[in-house]
């Protein structure tokens, strides 16, 4: 599908990856809304960008519906791009030396991570099957953000890698159910970043992660990330699959 003036909602769209990929699609011309709890975050960027900020937790399906409404008065128009990058990353032993993992920690890392791209999901392929299609029979692109702990969670991510591997999962499942709609559905596994979620992380931490980088030896950059999403918006075969984003990192257990 071509980017330009489409209407196009990225989640998490104050910080990091949905930032870039912000820039990126209104870089070719898409009117963008940047959906984050951040509201501070997300008028930066949608100043920024000439788009629109919006404020809502993912999770919240009353909230994410009114964004949606929010974001077609407007920009004119029900958006055909709809990329959830919100996140969050909690580590946690199931059982640590204080005792079992809070289940609170469980609960939360699914319900924003999962239940909040879901939900998000939902909302957009719900307004994508009102749209007339495109020429090339499109209605829209829904682009979902796992991790590779989908596929190789490290010690204390087991809630992480949980949320990360039902959105790979749900991919497919997805896009054979949209499919008739004319509505794509892919996920990006992310290696390892640079954004804020990757410099709260100790130094050495950093440079140990780093170092099982295979090439290019360093953490990806944001702008990669967003290269990608535009890639899989432009590319009307690509559908229904998870694609790691990664050096070709593979995480070990610790
Ligand atoms: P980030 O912390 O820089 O940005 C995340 C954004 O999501 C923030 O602006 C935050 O305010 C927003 N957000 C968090 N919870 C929200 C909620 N409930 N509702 C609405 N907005 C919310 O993170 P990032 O590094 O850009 O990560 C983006 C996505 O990529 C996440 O899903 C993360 O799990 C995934 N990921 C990141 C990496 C990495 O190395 N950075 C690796 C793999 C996967």
């Amino acid at each position: 599908m071509k980017i330009n003036e489409q209407v196009a909602l990225v989640t998490g769209g104050g910080s990091g990856l949905g930032a870039a990929t912000a820039r990126r699609l209104a870089a070719k011309g898409a009117k963008v809304a940047i959906l984050d709890f951040n509201i501070d975050a997300a008028n930066e960027v949608a100043a920024e960008l000439g788009g629109v900020a919006l404020q809502a937790d993912v999770a919240d399906q009353e909230a994410v519906g009114g964004a949606f409404d929010q974001a077609i008065a407007d920009l004119g128009g029900a958006p055909r791009i709809a990329i959830s990058c919100a996140g969050i990353g909690m580590a946690a032993r199931i059982v640590g030396r204080e005792g079992k993992m809070s289940f609170d920690v469980f609960e939360r890392t699914l319900k924003v991570n999962l239940f909040g791209t879901y939900n998000v999901m939902s909302h957009a392929a719900q307004r994508m099957m009102e749209l007339e299609p495109t020429e090339t029979g499109e209605r829209g692109v829904v682009i979902n953000t796992a991790s590779v702990a989908w596929e190789d969670g490290q010690l204390g991510q087991a809630a992480y890698a949980a949320s990360k591997g039902a959105i790979a999962s749900m991919c497919l499942p997805a896009a054979r159910e949209f499919a008739r709609s004319g509505v794509r559905v892919m996920a990006i596994a992310p290696g390892l970043f640079h954004t804020p979620m990757m410099e709260g992380l100790p130094e050495e931490v950093a440079a140990q992660i780093t170092a099982n980088i295979p090439f290019p030896d360093r953490l990806g950059a944001p702008e990669e990330y967003a290269l990608l999403a535009e890639q899989i918006v432009s590319n009307p075969y690509l559908n229904g699959t998870t694609i790691r984003l990664d050096g070709a990192v593979r995480l070990p257990p610790r």
